[in-house]
């Protein structure tokens, strides 16, 4: 409810969404968390968990109903969702968002021809991967500036370029590449293009795998290069219309942003559950940790932080849910959840001492895996650029 300009907030989620919570918090802890550890160790995909969860309709339950998928539609939801499987393990979730990555540009950029094409199969029985494709070696922050080039010849697009840190790259039946017709353009010349690479039997030429990176966190999670040599892909495969396209891909970064929020404040929240637990066993001149007051302090802010995180991504979520402007929301949920993540799981690793810095415990493992939210989907620094930008617009 807005009210004269300021938010009446409710805390409550609907019954449906607390189902959805309970459920996703189930698989998380029945499916996922057993398998976390080795998949980590192992920098491996849990292929059979990942079908599982599709065969549940988790791993498309963003996509639009009218093709097969979930349809939930609010982004709320989708952050409640998040911060349950990521509580599971960050690294799975990712590959368990799979179908999403490329399915929900397809779904917001997308004709009905394309969603009909593309989204249906990776709605369908068979479990799928998909891949959204905008970093480059030399544009991470700076996307405007991505060198990837699209060329339309006759009546096919030609996709040249190399594109870096493409979580699902070069495994995903269906890349989503976003490639520039020319750069003195700035976003006007960017769009998504389609490239299929399995899905519907279709292959579209020029497209590989290149270096498969070995990453200190969410190892569960496949992150490549994607290279393109004269990949060629019908005309009708673009994404958007001309010189607008991306800007429509940038709401969709925003929401996806808030999503992501929800994902660090799910890996906060394992860490402090796990660090409370060990505080209460773990004993040292005769009595359990918890009771010194420099570790309740601890425990005390770290809890206050993962609260004030939620708050800033349910509120961004409802704001989106609104269909506000949510620009300055979704880059303050998203940095302060993130730098809680990063701060939680390190506090969590300090209250298990020794402990926690060996493999024994999982806590190394959610420091490792928080660290990948300060850096994704927009780094910190960049998020503060937004937010202060937001605030004073150009002096
Ligand atoms: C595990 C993983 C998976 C990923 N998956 C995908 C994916 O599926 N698809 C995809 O397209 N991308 C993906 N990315 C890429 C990710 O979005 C980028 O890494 C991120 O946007 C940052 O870009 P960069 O790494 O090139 O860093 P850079 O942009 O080079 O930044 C380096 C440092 O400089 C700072 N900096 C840069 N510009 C400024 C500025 N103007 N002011 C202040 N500081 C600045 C940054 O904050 C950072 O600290 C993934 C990354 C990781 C780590």
């Amino acid at each position: 409810m807005v009210c004269g300009g300021w938010i009446m907030v409710e805390f409550k989620l609907t019954e449906e969404q607390r189902l959805i919570k309970k459920t996703m918090h189930e698989f998380a802890e029945n499916e996922i968390r057993p398998v976390a550890l080795e998949c980590d160790r192992e920098a491996e995909i849990p292929w059979d968990v990942v079908k599982k969860a599709h065969g549940l309709g988790i791993t498309t339950f963003d996509l639009p109903e009218e093709w097969g998928g979930g349809g939930n539609e609010s982004v709320l939801t989708s952050a409640v969702v998040a911060e349950e499987l990521a509580w599971g393990c960050a690294g799975i979730w990712t590959s368990l968002l799979g179908p999403a990555l490329a399915g929900v540009p397809i779904a917001i950029l997308g004709s009905d021809e394309q969603k009909e094409r593309y989204l249906a199969p990776f709605c369908g029985e068979k479990s799928m991967m998909g891949a959204m494709a905008l970093t480059e070696p030399e544009a991470g922050s700076d996307v405007r500036s991505l060198s990837t080039t699209a060329k339309l010849e006759g009546d096919e697009w030609v996709l040249n370029g190399t594109k870096a840190f493409i979580t699902n790259g070069g495994i995903a039946d269906l890349h989503v590449i976003f490639a520039t017709i020319d750069r003195s353009l700035g976003y006007g010349g960017i769009r998504g293009y389609i490239v299929p690479t399995g899905i519907n039997g279709e292959e579209a030429p020029g497209i590989e795998m290149g270096e498969v990176y070995d990453k200190l966190g969410i190892r569960a999670s496949h992150t490549a290069e994607v290279v393109l040599n004269d990949c060629r892909v019908p005309e009708e495969n673009v994404l958007g219309a001309e010189r607008t396209g991306f800007y429509g891909a940038m709401r969709m970064l925003d929401e996806s942003r808030i999503v992501v929020s929800a994902g660090a404040v799910g890996v906060a929240r394992a860490a402090f559950e796990y660090a409370l637990d060990y505080s209460k066993t773990r004993k040292q001149f005769g009595q359990p940790i918890g009771k010194f007051q420099a570790i309740r302090f601890k425990l005390a802010d770290m809890t206050m932080k993962i609260d004030a995180a939620r708050f800033l991504v349910w509120r961004a979520a409802w704001e989106a849910d609104m269909e506000h402007h949510i620009t300055k929301y979704a880059s303050m949920a998203k940095a302060y959840a993130a730098d809680v993540a990063a701060e939680v799981t390190t506090e969590a690793v300090q209250i298990l001492g020794g402990h926690g810095y060996m493999k024994e415990h999982p806590v190394e493992k959610w420091m490792r895996d928080a660290k990948v939210f300060p850096i994704w989907e927009g780094t910190s620094e960049i998020q503060r650029l937004v937010i202060s930008r937001e605030d004073l617009g150009a002096l």
